[in-house]
């Protein structure tokens, strides 16, 4: 399973946001974003650049990329899917993203990152509706649930995770049943509670180039 393995907090000083993409970190005064805000690279600090309608386009594709952790040929792909579907390819795209297996258990406050959640995933921590699933692209659909198994609910990394489910808060399309450590996929996931500043519209005029 091939995946990005660069420096990450690169990615959120390149796209000039934080993408919290190293859990705990990202909340801490570790956060190299926090301590410095330009752009990684020789010219980083030039401050006077002219930003093209592509460059704006790429740089909302990469964001979102990097966001769940795609590579190109996957990230095309969930495009390719969500254009040939029914209804606004943009909310298809963002829909599908969202509904990834390790998006859930990341949003549910199992994981502490995406990228976390997708090794527990592999790990084969979960199961949904009981039964195994290891495999972190995995589509969930409203009805889903989603079991941190048995002999993994001692796993510090998750009881971490799960104490600080709070601050992050879980989306009104899912909800946590923190006792019996697992959640159910009550709808499909609401636009307005993606809260990452997104423009899909220009993830979609990049690709129908
Ligand atoms: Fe981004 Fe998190 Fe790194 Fe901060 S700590 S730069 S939010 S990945």
């Amino acid at each position: 399973m091939a995946r990005y393995t660069g420096a990450s907090c690169r990615t959120c000083r390149r796209e000039n946001l934080k993408l919290f993409l190293k859990g705990e970190r990202c909340y801490s005064d570790k956060c190299s974003f926090e301590r410095r805000t330009y752009a990684p690279g020789q010219h980083g600090q030039n401050r006077f650049r002219k930003v093209s309608d592509y460059a704006l386009q790429l740089r909302e594709k990469q964001k979102v990329k990097h966001m769940y952790g795609m590579l190109e040929s996957q990230f095309r792909r969930y495009f390719y899917l969500a254009d040939r579907a029914k209804g606004v390819t943009g909310l298809n795209l963002l829909s599908m993203l969202e509904r990834r297996l390790d998006n859930v258990v990341y949003r549910m406050g199992f994981a502490g990152s995406r990228d976390q959640a997708r090794q527990f995933v592999r790990h084969n921590h979960f199961q949904v509706n009981g039964r195994k699933a290891d495999i972190p692209s995995f589509q969930v659909k409203p009805g889903d649930v989603v079991t941190l198994k048995e002999k993994s609910r001692k796993n510090a990394f998750i009881v971490e995770s799960l104490e600080a489910v709070a601050r992050r808060g879980v989306p009104s399309w899912m909800e946590l049943d923190k006792g019996n450590f697992q959640g159910t996929v009550k709808a499909m996931p609401n636009r307005e509670e993606i809260t990452m500043p997104i423009n899909e519209q220009l993830i979609v005029e990049l690709y129908s180039k």
